[in-house]
């Protein structure tokens, strides 16, 4: 006899996402989160409206957060180019503090899934058949189990998947700042000279702000973290407001993959499967989609669940590269922005259909070649 059908190691959107999932499909699962939520968790706070989709179909409304309408990219002297979410709902400014905390309650409150918070994991075994959990409170035994604890996944560590993160090594500093009336209703993309500022709307006075670059870019010598942050988010946001009260976090370095993302009865699923940089702000919903697909999986009982994993996860991770790649080679230089920025402000729709191809409502293959002649700004 094992404990359940499904042991999930991280109570992030992803995991929480999935055992409410797979609770609802009729499998057991138990969810391990090594933290007791709430809990806050660095990120650019914007969902996007894939991610708004997998929980509406949860039955979670996102109506207590802020609603994104689109991202703008902009570039100071040489102006915006504004993309629209064309999905119905849009996407939302998700407070993480808040987000995570309603995600692990609607889990821990879902038939056939038992939640422990304050648990960690610490290491997994295989045994008779089934995988089995160590905690500092006993084994969990499971048909199979999931690695849901994010970048830098210890699950991924122990399968012997971990791999290092791939250079240029970037990094964030990100934290909420005061911005009385912003009226934001989109993520705003700000290019400043070698790193991007990301701002969020998460309360109607208050705007998530990230500053994203190589360590070089975003800190001078000599300054404090605060004031590197400060500098950058007053150059893009002057209606922001950094005082000394505002708590900056560091994160990165970013673009991490492991060598799998399933085998031997263990998958992995959000920030745990790759984890590419946040500029284009699709780690949560991607994480969800990804959740949804697991589901689907191992309720389904096909053989080799594994590889069916293992395949789809691979498109999705081909479309996020492209997508992220496109947006790092357009911010990185100057040059190749201005002219982007310059042919999106005339075709609009271009933009629309990035942001669909970015959180995979739309493939690739929905971009023309108009569209691409647009991004390289020709
Ligand atoms: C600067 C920055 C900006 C970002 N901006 C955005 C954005 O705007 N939009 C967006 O969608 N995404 C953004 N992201 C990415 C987003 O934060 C992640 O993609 C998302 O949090 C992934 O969710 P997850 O559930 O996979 O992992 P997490 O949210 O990281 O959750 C993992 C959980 O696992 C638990 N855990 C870890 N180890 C163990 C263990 N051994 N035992 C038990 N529990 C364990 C942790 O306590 C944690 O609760 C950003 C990230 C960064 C760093």
């Amino acid at each position: 006899m094992r404990d359940a059908d499904v042991v999930i190691v991280g109570a992030g959107p992803a995991g929480s996402a999935l055992a409410m999932m797979l609770g609802r499909s009729g499998c057991s699962a138990i969810l391990l989160d090594r933290a007791v939520f709430p809990r806050d968790k660095v990120c650019g706070e914007g969902l996007m409206p894939a991610g708004v989709e997998v929980l509406a179909g949860l039955g979670m409304a996102c109506d207590e957060f802020q609603n994104l309408g689109g991202v703008t990219y902009r570039v100071p002297g040489a102006g915006s180019a504004r993309g629209l979410f064309m999905n119905g709902s849009g996407g939302r400014g998700v407070r993480r503090f808040r987000f995570d905390q309603l995600m692990a309650e609607g889990a821990a409150a879902t038939p056939g899934v038992q939640a422990r918070f304050g648990c960690a994991a610490n290491g997994i075994e295989h045994a008779g058949g089934g995988v089995v959990v160590k905690t500092a409170s006993g084994d969990v035994t499971a048909n199979y189990a999931v690695g849901a604890d994010g970048l830098r996944s210890r699950v991924a560590r122990w399968m012997g998947w971990s791999r290092a993160p791939r250079k240029p090594y970037r990094f964030a500093f990100a934290g909420h700042v005061a911005a009385p009336r912003h009226g934001l209703d989109r993520v705003v993309v700000t290019l400043l000279d070698r790193c991007e500022v990301y701002a969020a709307p998460t309360q109607p006075d208050e705007l998530l702000i990230a500053v994203l670059g190589t360590k070089d870019a975003l800190r001078r010598e000599g300054e404090t973290v605060r004031e590197a942050y400060a500098r950058r988010v007053s150059a893009a946001h002057p209606e922001a407001a950094v005082s000394p009260g505002t708590a900056v976090h560091g994160a990165g370095p970013f673009w991490v993959r492991p060598s799998s993302v399933a085998g031997r009865g263990v998958f992995l699923v959000g920030d745990a499967a790759g984890f590419l940089d946040p500029l284009t702000g699709d780690g949560m919903s991607d994480g969800l989609v990804a959740a949804r697909r697991l589901a689907e999986i191992i309720s389904s009982k096909r053989p080799e669940p594994e590889r069916a994993y293992r395949r789809w996860e691979a498109g999705q991770w081909r479309r996020r590269v492209l997508v992220n790649r496109l947006a790092l080679t357009l911010t990185g230089s100057s040059l190749l922005a201005r002219r982007a920025l310059r042919r999106l402000q005339q075709r609009p729709s271009t933009l629309d259909r990035l942001l669909q191809v970015n959180d995979g409502s739309q493939s690739l293959w929905s971009l023309s070649w108009r569209d691409w002649s647009a991004l390289v700004g020709i």
